[in-house]
């Protein structure tokens, strides 16, 4: 939130029913437990709703649990909102770098390095021929972008670096052309 309200042209709002939906150009599906989201989507009636609208092109942008609630595929579990062309992997780097900082240069997203924050990240293990690639770990890919879903295994909202806000606030600016 405090990245967005420090952004021109964006007013951040917290969506908690599925009217809000009506009312957002954009959505940040955050990080957490992507189990403990899916049921809260599910007991608020946000799914289907959630759904429908991504269908007719809401952009969204999923971090860490959040991209998992986009994927098409999660290895060994049925998918959540299962919108974008991507097999996850939860909780893939494993307990010895459960959490791990990285310093990166991803030239589409910003000029300068960011800094990615991992947190019992998953990582994509395949993504689609319409899926492109921001960035990979160790050959796996932990950073994508589909049309207007951008998904992000790490959690910029924990740095200090709006570069990655910026760029999704670009992404929905787009998309009201
Ligand atoms: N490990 C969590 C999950 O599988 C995601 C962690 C996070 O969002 N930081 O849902």
């Amino acid at each position: 939130m405090a990245h967005l309200a420090g952004l021109a042209n964006v007013l951040p709002k917290e969506v908690r029913r599925a009217a809000d939906l009506d009312v957002i150009d954009g959505l940040i599906l955050p990080g957490g437990e992507s189990t403990t989201l899916a049921r809260l989507l599910k007991t608020f009636d946000l799914l289907e709703p959630l759904r429908a609208k991504i269908q007719a092109g809401l952009p969204v942008w999923g971090t860490c649990a959040g991209l998992i609630l986009l994927a098409r595929e999660i290895e060994g579990e049925p998918a959540h909102l299962g919108v974008m062309d991507i097999k996850v992997q939860r909780n893939a780097f494993g307990r010895q770098v459960d959490s791990f900082r990285q310093i990166a240069h991803i030239p589409t997203i910003s000029d300068k390095p960011t800094e990615l924050v991992f947190i019992r990240a998953p990582w994509i293990e395949w993504a689609g021929p319409d899926v492109e690639i921001l960035h990979t770990v160790a050959g796996k890919i932990v950073a994508a972008r589909q049309g207007h879903l951008l998904a992000t295994a790490f959690h910029p909202e924990l740095t200090d670096d709006s570069a990655w806000h910026r760029s999704f606030a670009d992404l929905v600016a787009q998309s009201l052309i």
